[in-house]
Protein backbone atom coordinates (compact mmCIF):
# COMPACT_ATOMS: atom_id res chain seq x y z
CA UNK A 1 0.00 0.00 0.00
CA UNK A 2 1.23 3.93 -0.66
CA UNK A 3 2.53 5.38 2.35
CA UNK A 4 0.76 8.18 3.23
CA UNK A 5 2.86 11.75 3.24
CA UNK A 6 3.22 14.80 4.66
CA UNK A 7 0.66 17.94 3.50
CA UNK A 8 3.04 20.05 0.97
CA UNK A 9 4.55 22.82 2.67
CA UNK A 10 3.99 21.05 6.20
CA UNK A 11 6.96 20.17 7.92
CA UNK A 12 7.85 18.08 10.21
CA UNK A 13 10.41 19.79 12.44
CA UNK A 14 13.05 16.49 13.50
CA UNK A 15 15.22 15.45 16.52
CA UNK A 16 18.03 16.86 15.07
CA UNK A 17 16.60 20.23 14.03
CA UNK A 18 14.43 20.80 17.34
CA UNK A 19 17.90 22.07 19.53
CA UNK A 20 17.58 25.11 16.91
CA UNK A 21 14.51 25.59 17.49
CA UNK A 22 14.41 25.22 21.70
CA UNK A 23 17.61 27.65 21.47
CA UNK A 24 15.72 29.94 19.36
CA UNK A 25 12.52 29.84 21.25
CA UNK A 26 14.32 30.03 24.51
CA UNK A 27 16.38 32.83 23.64
CA UNK A 28 12.97 34.44 22.56
CA UNK A 29 11.52 33.97 26.01
CA UNK A 30 14.20 35.16 28.16
CA UNK A 31 14.47 38.42 26.76
CA UNK A 32 10.68 39.14 26.20
CA UNK A 33 11.18 38.62 29.85
CA UNK A 34 13.56 40.99 30.45
CA UNK A 35 10.84 43.73 29.13
CA UNK A 36 8.04 42.09 31.53
CA UNK A 37 5.81 40.65 28.66
CA UNK A 38 3.48 38.18 29.25
CA UNK A 39 2.65 35.41 26.90
CA UNK A 40 -1.23 34.51 25.42
CA UNK A 41 -1.90 31.31 24.16
CA UNK A 42 -4.62 31.75 21.40
CA UNK A 43 -6.70 29.23 19.51
CA UNK A 44 -5.42 27.84 15.61
CA UNK A 45 -8.42 28.47 14.08
CA UNK A 46 -10.84 31.53 14.28
CA UNK A 47 -14.29 32.60 12.92
CA UNK A 48 -13.46 33.28 8.43
CA UNK A 49 -15.08 36.89 9.19
CA UNK A 50 -12.19 37.72 11.81
CA UNK A 51 -9.60 37.58 9.56
CA UNK A 52 -11.93 39.10 6.64
CA UNK A 53 -12.49 42.43 8.80
CA UNK A 54 -8.90 42.72 9.94
CA UNK A 55 -6.47 41.66 7.79
CA UNK A 56 -8.90 42.99 4.68
CA UNK A 57 -10.37 41.57 1.50
CA UNK A 58 -8.55 42.69 -0.71
CA UNK A 59 -5.21 41.59 0.36
CA UNK A 60 -3.15 38.19 -0.74
CA UNK A 61 -3.95 36.51 2.47
CA UNK A 62 -7.79 36.83 2.20
CA UNK A 63 -7.28 36.34 -1.39
CA UNK A 64 -5.82 33.53 -1.65
CA UNK A 65 -3.75 32.24 0.94
CA UNK A 66 -6.18 30.83 3.82
CA UNK A 67 -7.32 27.41 4.80
CA UNK A 68 -10.85 28.05 4.76
CA UNK A 69 -14.16 25.18 5.74
CA UNK A 70 -17.11 24.97 6.66
CA UNK A 71 -17.45 22.73 10.12
CA UNK A 72 -20.08 20.48 10.67
CA UNK A 73 -22.26 23.29 11.63
CA UNK A 74 -21.43 24.79 8.52
CA UNK A 75 -19.92 27.70 10.03
CA UNK A 76 -17.11 28.83 8.11
CA UNK A 77 -13.68 28.85 10.04
CA UNK A 78 -10.20 29.35 8.73
CA UNK A 79 -6.81 28.10 10.30
CA UNK A 80 -5.38 31.48 11.25
CA UNK A 81 -2.80 32.82 8.97
CA UNK A 82 -1.15 35.03 11.47
CA UNK A 83 -1.73 36.23 15.20
CA UNK A 84 -2.91 40.21 15.09
CA UNK A 85 -6.82 39.17 14.03
CA UNK A 86 -6.81 36.43 17.18
CA UNK A 87 -5.47 38.44 19.78
CA UNK A 88 -7.32 41.37 19.55
CA UNK A 89 -10.66 39.69 19.55
CA UNK A 90 -9.31 37.44 22.61
CA UNK A 91 -8.27 41.14 24.21
CA UNK A 92 -11.26 42.61 23.45
CA UNK A 93 -13.39 39.67 24.53
CA UNK A 94 -11.59 39.50 28.00
CA UNK A 95 -12.03 43.30 28.35
CA UNK A 96 -7.83 43.70 28.40
CA UNK A 97 -7.70 46.30 25.71
CA UNK A 98 -9.52 49.69 27.13
CA UNK A 99 -8.22 52.07 29.05
CA UNK A 100 -4.89 49.56 29.99
CA UNK A 101 -1.50 49.53 28.72
CA UNK A 102 -1.00 45.15 27.77
CA UNK A 103 2.37 44.19 26.57
CA UNK A 104 1.48 40.77 25.11
CA UNK A 105 3.29 37.99 23.23
CA UNK A 106 2.37 34.86 21.44
CA UNK A 107 4.08 31.94 19.69
CA UNK A 108 2.65 29.18 17.51
CA UNK A 109 1.94 27.88 13.68
CA UNK A 110 0.12 29.90 11.19
CA UNK A 111 -1.54 28.65 7.83
CA UNK A 112 -0.88 30.57 4.66
CA UNK A 113 -1.59 28.74 1.11
CA UNK A 114 1.65 29.70 -0.63
CA UNK A 115 4.14 28.19 -3.01
CA UNK A 116 5.97 26.34 -0.65
CA UNK A 117 10.14 27.21 -1.35
CA UNK A 118 12.85 27.60 1.04
CA UNK A 119 12.16 29.70 3.79
CA UNK A 120 7.90 29.80 2.38
CA UNK A 121 5.89 27.15 3.60
CA UNK A 122 1.71 26.40 4.31
CA UNK A 123 2.49 25.85 8.29
CA UNK A 124 5.42 28.29 9.32
CA UNK A 125 5.50 29.38 12.93
CA UNK A 126 5.78 33.01 14.10
CA UNK A 127 6.52 34.47 17.36
CA UNK A 128 4.68 37.76 17.98
CA UNK A 129 4.80 40.56 19.93
CA UNK A 130 1.18 42.84 20.43
CA UNK A 131 0.82 45.98 22.44
CA UNK A 132 -2.23 47.97 22.98
CA UNK A 133 -2.91 51.21 24.86
CA UNK A 134 -0.18 53.04 24.26
CA UNK A 135 -0.15 55.76 21.67
CA UNK A 136 3.05 57.30 21.98
CA UNK A 137 6.23 56.57 19.92
CA UNK A 138 8.55 55.44 23.23
CA UNK A 139 6.08 52.17 22.93
CA UNK A 140 7.07 51.43 18.82
CA UNK A 141 10.72 52.10 19.65
CA UNK A 142 10.36 49.74 22.29
CA UNK A 143 9.38 47.02 20.18
CA UNK A 144 11.92 47.63 17.86
CA UNK A 145 14.62 47.27 20.53
CA UNK A 146 13.47 43.86 21.60
CA UNK A 147 13.60 42.85 18.90
CA UNK A 148 17.53 44.22 17.81
CA UNK A 149 18.12 42.68 21.55
CA UNK A 150 16.98 39.34 20.13
CA UNK A 151 19.74 39.77 17.19
CA UNK A 152 22.40 40.60 19.92
CA UNK A 153 21.56 37.65 22.00
CA UNK A 154 21.61 34.98 19.18
CA UNK A 155 24.72 37.04 17.60
CA UNK A 156 23.16 37.72 14.06
CA UNK A 157 22.70 41.84 14.38
CA UNK A 158 25.07 42.40 11.87
CA UNK A 159 23.37 40.43 9.68
CA UNK A 160 20.17 42.00 9.54
CA UNK A 161 19.17 45.78 8.56
CA UNK A 162 16.35 47.56 10.36
CA UNK A 163 14.18 49.08 7.28
CA UNK A 164 11.67 51.83 8.97
CA UNK A 165 8.97 54.02 7.37
CA UNK A 166 5.64 55.85 8.29
CA UNK A 167 2.67 55.00 6.53
CA UNK A 168 1.22 58.12 8.19
CA UNK A 169 -2.71 58.18 9.14
CA UNK A 170 -5.58 56.83 6.96
CA UNK A 171 -6.20 60.17 5.17
CA UNK A 172 -2.63 60.88 4.65
CA UNK A 173 -2.78 57.43 3.28
CA UNK A 174 -5.71 57.78 1.24
CA UNK A 175 -4.37 60.42 -0.54
CA UNK A 176 -1.29 59.30 -1.22
CA UNK A 177 -2.90 56.30 -2.36
CA UNK A 178 -5.39 58.38 -5.18
CA UNK A 179 -2.29 60.42 -6.29
CA UNK A 180 -0.08 57.08 -7.08
CA UNK A 181 -3.22 55.84 -8.63
CA UNK A 182 -3.27 58.68 -10.86
CA UNK A 183 0.74 58.50 -11.55
CA UNK A 184 0.50 54.85 -12.53
CA UNK A 185 -2.34 54.46 -14.51
CA UNK A 186 -0.48 56.67 -16.87
CA UNK A 187 2.02 53.96 -17.37
CA UNK A 188 0.16 50.90 -17.18
CA UNK A 189 1.74 49.49 -20.32
CA UNK A 190 4.93 49.43 -18.45
CA UNK A 191 3.47 47.60 -15.33
CA UNK A 192 3.69 43.82 -14.49
CA UNK A 193 -0.05 41.82 -14.62
CA UNK A 194 0.31 41.72 -11.15
CA UNK A 195 0.56 45.36 -10.17
CA UNK A 196 -1.44 46.30 -12.92
CA UNK A 197 -4.38 44.00 -11.08
CA UNK A 198 -3.42 45.31 -7.48
CA UNK A 199 -3.89 49.36 -8.99
CA UNK A 200 -7.50 49.08 -8.32
CA UNK A 201 -7.69 46.50 -5.39
CA UNK A 202 -4.38 47.49 -3.47
CA UNK A 203 -2.33 49.98 -5.12
CA UNK A 204 -0.15 50.67 -2.10
CA UNK A 205 1.28 46.55 -2.59
CA UNK A 206 2.59 48.05 -6.12
CA UNK A 207 5.67 49.65 -4.56
CA UNK A 208 6.90 46.39 -3.43
CA UNK A 209 6.91 44.73 -6.21
CA UNK A 210 10.39 43.30 -8.03
CA UNK A 211 9.17 43.68 -11.24
CA UNK A 212 12.53 45.84 -13.08
CA UNK A 213 9.84 46.95 -15.29
CA UNK A 214 7.24 48.22 -12.60
CA UNK A 215 10.71 49.18 -10.89
CA UNK A 216 11.37 51.67 -13.33
CA UNK A 217 8.06 53.23 -13.21
CA UNK A 218 8.23 53.66 -9.50
CA UNK A 219 11.59 55.53 -9.50
CA UNK A 220 9.73 58.93 -10.41
CA UNK A 221 6.29 57.85 -8.09
CA UNK A 222 5.12 60.24 -5.29
CA UNK A 223 6.47 58.95 -2.74
CA UNK A 224 4.30 59.03 0.61
CA UNK A 225 6.34 61.15 2.69
CA UNK A 226 5.01 63.88 1.35
CA UNK A 227 1.67 63.32 2.13
CA UNK A 228 2.40 62.16 5.40
CA UNK A 229 0.04 64.63 8.16
CA UNK A 230 1.97 66.28 10.93
CA UNK A 231 1.02 63.88 13.86
CA UNK A 232 2.25 61.23 11.99
CA UNK A 233 5.38 62.92 11.38
CA UNK A 234 6.24 63.99 14.58
CA UNK A 235 5.49 60.60 15.69
CA UNK A 236 7.87 59.07 13.42
CA UNK A 237 10.64 61.99 14.57
CA UNK A 238 10.40 60.50 17.52
CA UNK A 239 10.75 57.64 17.03
CA UNK A 240 14.20 57.92 14.73
CA UNK A 241 15.33 60.04 17.75
CA UNK A 242 15.22 57.21 20.68
CA UNK A 243 16.47 54.91 17.89
CA UNK A 244 19.40 56.97 17.29
CA UNK A 245 19.82 57.68 21.28
CA UNK A 246 19.70 53.80 21.94
CA UNK A 247 22.61 53.42 18.87
CA UNK A 248 19.86 51.56 16.67
CA UNK A 249 20.87 52.04 13.19
CA UNK A 250 17.82 51.84 10.42
CA UNK A 251 17.34 52.43 6.91
CA UNK A 252 14.22 54.51 5.77
CA UNK A 253 12.55 53.34 3.38
CA UNK A 254 9.89 54.93 1.65
CA UNK A 255 8.89 51.96 -0.14
CA UNK A 256 7.83 50.00 3.10
CA UNK A 257 4.15 49.28 3.10
CA UNK A 258 2.80 45.98 4.46
CA UNK A 259 0.27 43.53 2.75
CA UNK A 260 -2.20 44.19 5.51
CA UNK A 261 -4.28 46.65 6.08
CA UNK A 262 -4.23 47.58 9.03
CA UNK A 263 -1.02 49.42 9.28
CA UNK A 264 -0.51 52.96 9.85
CA UNK A 265 2.05 55.48 11.11
CA UNK A 266 5.02 53.23 11.82
CA UNK A 267 6.04 50.30 9.77
CA UNK A 268 9.33 48.36 9.47
CA UNK A 269 11.40 44.43 8.79
CA UNK A 270 14.14 43.31 9.87
CA UNK A 271 15.64 42.13 6.71
CA UNK A 272 18.95 39.39 6.22
CA UNK A 273 20.90 38.60 2.87
CA UNK A 274 21.68 35.61 4.00
CA UNK A 275 18.67 33.67 3.36
CA UNK A 276 18.32 34.70 -0.70
CA UNK A 277 14.87 35.72 -1.61
CA UNK A 278 13.02 35.36 1.41
CA UNK A 279 15.22 37.39 3.31
CA UNK A 280 12.18 39.68 5.84
CA UNK A 281 12.51 37.59 9.35
CA UNK A 282 10.52 40.31 11.42
CA UNK A 283 7.67 42.04 10.41
CA UNK A 284 5.57 44.93 12.37
CA UNK A 285 4.43 48.38 13.01
CA UNK A 286 1.73 50.42 14.17
CA UNK A 287 -2.19 49.72 14.02
CA UNK A 288 -3.86 52.38 15.93
CA UNK A 289 -7.44 51.61 13.74
CA UNK A 290 -7.77 47.54 14.58
CA UNK A 291 -9.78 47.58 17.89
CA UNK A 292 -12.13 49.91 16.54
CA UNK A 293 -12.30 48.17 13.31
CA UNK A 294 -13.29 44.63 15.10
CA UNK A 295 -15.93 46.09 17.14
CA UNK A 296 -14.08 48.04 20.19
CA UNK A 297 -13.16 51.12 21.71
CA UNK A 298 -10.61 53.36 19.74
CA UNK A 299 -7.14 51.65 21.00
CA UNK A 300 -3.49 52.52 19.83
CA UNK A 301 -1.49 49.31 18.90
CA UNK A 302 1.98 48.00 17.70
CA UNK A 303 3.45 44.47 17.34
CA UNK A 304 5.51 42.74 15.31
CA UNK A 305 5.62 38.89 14.04
CA UNK A 306 8.91 37.12 13.03
CA UNK A 307 9.13 33.63 11.42
CA UNK A 308 10.41 31.26 13.32
CA UNK A 309 11.39 28.89 10.14
CA UNK A 310 13.56 32.03 8.58
CA UNK A 311 15.52 32.27 11.82
CA UNK A 312 16.27 29.09 12.53
CA UNK A 313 17.65 29.15 8.81
CA UNK A 314 19.87 31.68 9.71
CA UNK A 315 21.03 30.39 13.00
CA UNK A 316 21.93 27.44 11.00
CA UNK A 317 23.50 29.09 8.45
CA UNK A 318 25.42 31.26 9.98
CA UNK A 319 26.53 28.36 12.59
CA UNK A 320 25.17 30.02 15.58
CA UNK A 321 23.68 27.51 17.54
CA UNK A 322 25.87 26.32 20.61
CA UNK A 323 27.71 23.41 20.13
CA UNK A 324 26.83 21.86 23.66
CA UNK A 325 22.82 22.20 22.75
CA UNK A 326 23.27 20.11 19.12
CA UNK A 327 23.65 16.68 21.46
CA UNK A 328 20.69 15.68 23.76
CA UNK A 329 23.43 14.43 26.58
CA UNK A 330 26.13 15.14 28.77
CA UNK A 331 27.03 11.13 30.08
CA UNK A 332 26.02 7.83 28.72
CA UNK A 333 26.58 5.44 31.66
CA UNK A 334 26.07 1.35 31.03
CA UNK A 335 27.29 -1.91 32.40
CA UNK A 336 30.21 -3.46 31.38
CA UNK A 337 28.92 -7.04 31.65
CA UNK A 338 25.37 -8.32 32.25
CA UNK A 339 23.81 -8.11 35.80
CA UNK A 340 24.52 -5.31 36.83
CA UNK A 341 21.62 -3.12 35.06
CA UNK A 342 20.08 -2.01 38.09
CA UNK A 343 23.23 -0.94 39.26
CA UNK A 344 23.35 1.58 36.15
CA UNK A 345 19.93 2.47 36.79
CA UNK A 346 20.21 3.38 40.49
CA UNK A 347 23.44 4.88 39.59
CA UNK A 348 21.73 7.19 37.03
CA UNK A 349 19.40 7.89 38.98
CA UNK A 350 21.95 9.43 41.82
CA UNK A 351 23.44 11.30 39.17
CA UNK A 352 20.32 13.52 38.41
CA UNK A 353 19.57 14.06 41.78
CA UNK A 354 22.73 15.54 42.20
CA UNK A 355 23.14 17.62 39.66
CA UNK A 356 19.80 18.48 38.11
CA UNK A 357 21.67 20.38 35.41
CA UNK A 358 23.46 17.03 33.94
CA UNK A 359 21.80 15.30 31.03
CA UNK A 360 22.19 11.73 31.86
CA UNK A 361 21.20 9.29 29.39
CA UNK A 362 21.61 5.68 30.38
CA UNK A 363 22.25 2.41 28.27
CA UNK A 364 19.38 -0.33 27.80
CA UNK A 365 19.24 -3.21 25.68
CA UNK A 366 22.04 -5.79 24.75
CA UNK A 367 25.88 -5.00 25.59
CA UNK A 368 27.47 -6.79 22.48
CA UNK A 369 30.00 -3.52 21.57
CA UNK A 370 29.01 -1.29 24.45
CA UNK A 371 32.51 0.57 24.15
CA UNK A 372 31.50 1.57 20.66
CA UNK A 373 27.77 1.37 21.06
CA UNK A 374 28.57 4.06 23.90
CA UNK A 375 31.10 6.44 21.81
CA UNK A 376 28.39 6.98 18.78
CA UNK A 377 26.16 8.57 20.86
CA UNK A 378 28.37 11.65 21.20
CA UNK A 379 28.25 11.73 24.72
CA UNK A 380 31.04 13.91 25.86
CA UNK A 381 31.26 11.71 29.05
CA UNK A 382 30.96 8.34 29.35
CA UNK A 383 31.24 5.55 32.30
CA UNK A 384 30.98 2.11 32.33
CA UNK A 385 29.78 0.20 35.26
CA UNK A 386 31.45 -2.84 36.75
CA UNK A 387 31.86 -4.74 39.67
CA UNK A 388 35.58 -5.54 41.72
CA UNK A 389 35.36 -7.42 45.07
CA UNK A 390 31.65 -6.39 45.50
CA UNK A 391 32.31 -2.83 45.15
CA UNK A 392 30.93 -0.53 42.02
CA UNK A 393 33.67 0.40 39.65
CA UNK A 394 32.74 3.39 37.64
CA UNK A 395 35.12 3.72 34.68
CA UNK A 396 35.19 7.37 33.43
CA UNK A 397 35.92 8.54 30.12
CA UNK A 398 35.81 12.52 28.84
CA UNK A 399 37.19 14.10 26.44
CA UNK A 400 40.50 15.60 27.54
CA UNK A 401 41.37 12.46 29.75
CA UNK A 402 41.23 8.99 28.38
CA UNK A 403 39.90 6.88 31.85
CA UNK A 404 40.06 6.35 34.93
CA UNK A 405 38.40 3.98 37.72
CA UNK A 406 36.70 5.84 39.95
CA UNK A 407 34.07 4.45 43.27
CA UNK A 408 30.67 5.36 43.65
CA UNK A 409 31.13 8.21 45.55
CA UNK A 410 34.23 9.60 43.71
CA UNK A 411 32.56 9.47 39.96
CA UNK A 412 29.49 11.46 41.67
CA UNK A 413 32.38 14.25 43.26
CA UNK A 414 33.96 13.94 39.65
CA UNK A 415 30.90 14.74 38.21
CA UNK A 416 29.29 17.43 40.41
CA UNK A 417 32.83 19.30 40.09
CA UNK A 418 33.42 19.78 36.48
CA UNK A 419 29.72 20.74 35.85
CA UNK A 420 30.42 23.12 38.34
CA UNK A 421 33.95 23.98 37.15
P1 LIG B 1 6.40 37.93 2.80
O1 LIG B 1 6.50 39.27 2.15
O2 LIG B 1 7.72 37.22 2.93
O3 LIG B 1 5.33 37.06 2.21
P2 LIG B 1 4.54 38.78 4.81
O4 LIG B 1 4.53 40.25 4.71
O5 LIG B 1 3.46 38.00 4.17
O6 LIG B 1 5.96 38.21 4.32
P3 LIG B 1 3.96 38.84 7.63
O7 LIG B 1 2.54 38.56 7.49
O8 LIG B 1 4.41 40.19 7.98
O9 LIG B 1 4.72 38.33 6.32
O10 LIG B 1 4.59 37.80 8.67
C1 LIG B 1 5.70 38.11 9.49
C2 LIG B 1 6.86 37.19 9.23
O11 LIG B 1 6.44 35.83 9.21
C3 LIG B 1 7.53 37.39 7.89
O12 LIG B 1 8.44 38.44 7.94
C4 LIG B 1 8.23 36.06 7.70
O13 LIG B 1 9.44 36.03 8.44
C5 LIG B 1 7.25 35.09 8.30
N1 LIG B 1 6.43 34.47 7.25
C6 LIG B 1 5.36 34.99 6.61
N2 LIG B 1 4.84 34.10 5.74
C7 LIG B 1 5.61 32.97 5.84
C8 LIG B 1 5.58 31.68 5.22
N3 LIG B 1 4.65 31.35 4.32
N4 LIG B 1 6.53 30.77 5.56
C9 LIG B 1 7.48 31.07 6.49
N5 LIG B 1 7.55 32.27 7.11
C10 LIG B 1 6.63 33.21 6.80
MG1 LIG C 1 3.25 36.89 2.40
Amino acid sequence: MAKIKAIRGMNDILPTQTPAWRYLEATVEKVLGQYAYSEIRLPIVEKTELFKRSIGEVTDIVEKEMYTFNDRNDESLTLRPEGTAGCVRAGEEHGLLFNQAQRLWYKGPMFRYEKPQKGRYRQFHQIGVETFGMASADIDAEVIMISARLWKELGMLDDVTLQLNSLGSNEARAEYRSALVDYLSKHLDKLDDDSRRRLDSNPLRVLDSKDESTQSVLADAPVLSDYLDDESKQHFSELCQILDQAGIAYEVNPRLVRGLDYYCKTVFEWVTDSLGAQGTVCAGGRYDGLVKQLGGRPTPAVGFAMGVERLVLMLETLELIPEQLKTPLDLYIAAERKGLQADVIALAEKLRQISPGLRVMSHCGGLKNINNKARQTGAPWIVLVSKRDDELVATFWDQEEPYKDLSEAQLLETVGGRLNG
